[in-house]
């Protein structure tokens, strides 16, 4: 069993609220200290954007666990405090305000932030990001039915806004650099599916547009694009991506690369200090190469194998990535990272709004995009798992269950 006594968690959010109960449940007997800055117990982010942004799921929903199921575990749980300093000579974290506590191990789970909008006008009243539950109860009232919204970036979170805009009757336009929307993530076919039903929905789209100014005086009044011309608003969201917070493991001179460096064990370049969720950059192991992986699952999976490492049991063995997206009735779910594909796959209908896209590289399938098709995503995910090659008439047979395509593929 495990030689440590002390572990701080700084940063309590879906990674950080994940390693402190997981490591009671591994019988770690220790002193657990979980710090946070925000004022809430650790909570899901995903509802922001979708039920709680919509008003349909209430505040405690949000919470990982009850607040006091912290104290039932013996975990300290300190909120609105932020971590300042990690001494590493001394194995200490002090706090704002001056305290410190001493750790034998330290955990970083510090997650992102949202990038800003690089124009003027970005700091007027009227323009908003969404990242913590604060940002959502801001959003939440201003999002009235006929007010006009400019939603800048059609990520994920930009087009979840969107739905959710539209649903509640605003006028909602998006912009985005790019010449489709979801570029980044996913395949044009795709992408062209969620354009086609964001657009039957009445959201108006102007893409390869940028956003060279936001106009206003008081409040935003309009969005100025590049080219010259104006959209009209009430309300900006943007939504154009996060980056790692890396800023305290940076100052205490811990390996950094476009995220904190971790090996497999969620170990960074201290071997006292551990890394896990968003602020890292992790070997991803279905892929041979290291990724940062902005996700529930990887937040998750880092605090039960950090959980592990400190609690002196096997870690377990890593999932292929997972994501989910929820616009209108559609639900999407990710498993696998298909960038570097060479061939396509559809099975199902975009007509009929259940299909899934598989992505497949030399034979090998490296990710399927399920939209209503659970089964699909459920089996992809686990040939992923395994590395299996599939061949593409036996993903498109809609003759067989998919079940019986994966029991076969992996038998
Ligand atoms: P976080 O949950 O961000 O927690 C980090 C915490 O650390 C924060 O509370 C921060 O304030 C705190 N902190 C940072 N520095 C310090 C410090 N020095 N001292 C003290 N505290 C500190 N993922 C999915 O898989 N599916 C989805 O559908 C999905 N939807 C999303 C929708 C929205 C609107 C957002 C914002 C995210 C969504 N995500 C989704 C992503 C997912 O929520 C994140 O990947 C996940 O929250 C990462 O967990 P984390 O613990 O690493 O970071």
């Amino acid at each position: 069993m495990s030689e440590i006594g002390r572990v701080v968690i700084v940063g309590a959010g879906q990674a950080g609220g994940e390693a402190a109960i997981r490591l009671r449940q591994l019988g770690f007997k220790g002193e657990i200290t979980l710090i946070g800055e925000e004022p809430l117990a650790p909570y899901q982010r995903p509802p922001l954007s979708k039920k709680y942004l919509s008003g349909e799921m209430p505040l405690d929903r949000l919470l990982l666990k009850p607040p006091e199921a912290y104290a039932d575990e013996n975990i300290t749980l300190i909120t609105g405090k932020r971590v300042v300093w990690i001494d590493r000579a001394q194995k200490k974290a002090r706090l704002e305000g001056g305290r410190e506590l001493a750790y034998d191990a330290l955990i970083l789970a510090t997650g992102s932030k949202v990038r800003e909008l690089p124009v003027a006008g970005a700091d007027l009243p009227g323009v908003y990001m969404l990242r913590s539950a604060a940002d959502a109860d801001a959003l939440r009232p201003v999002f009235q039915p006929g007010k006009r919204l400019v939603v800048v970036g059609a990520g994920y979170i930009g087009l979840e806004v969107a739905a959710v805009a539209r649903t509640l009757g605003l006028d909602v336009t998006v912009l985005e650099a790019a010449a489709r929307p979801l570029a980044r993530v996913t395949s044009p076919e795709v992408s062209g599916f969620f354009l086609e039903q964001h657009v039957a929905r009445g959201v108006r789209f102007e893409l390869s547009a940028q956003a060279a100014v936001i106009k206003g005086d008081e409040r935003v009044r309009a969005v100025g694009l590049k080219d010259g011309r104006e959209v009209p608003c009430d309300l900006v969201l943007a939504g154009i991506g996060i980056l790692p917070d890396v800023a305290l493991a940076e100052t205490a001179g811990i390996a950094i690369e476009d995220g904190i460096v971790v090996d497999a064990q969620m170990r960074t370049s201290d071997p006292s200090i551990y890394a896990i969720g968003d602020c890292v950059r992790r070997p991803l192991v279905h892929y041979g190469r290291t990724g940062r992986l902005e996700s529930v699952h990887s937040a998750i999976e880092g605090g039960k194998i950090a959980a592990a490492m400190i609690a002196g049991v096997a870690p377990p063995m890593e999932e292929a990535p997972w994501f989910w997206s929820d616009q209108y009735d559609l639900k999407l779910q990710i498993a696998g990272l298909s960038a570097g594909y060479d061939q396509l796959v559809l099975r199902g209908s975009m007509e009929k709004r259940a299909f899934a896209a598989f992505y497949l590289k030399d034979g090998k399938l490296l990710a399927v995009d399920a939209v209503n098709s659970p089964a699909e995503f459920l089996g992809g995910k686990r040939l992923i798992e395994r590395g299996a090659s599939v061949a593409p008439a036996a993903l498109s047979d809609m003759s067989k269950p998919f079940k019986e395509i994966m029991t076969a593929a992996l038998a």
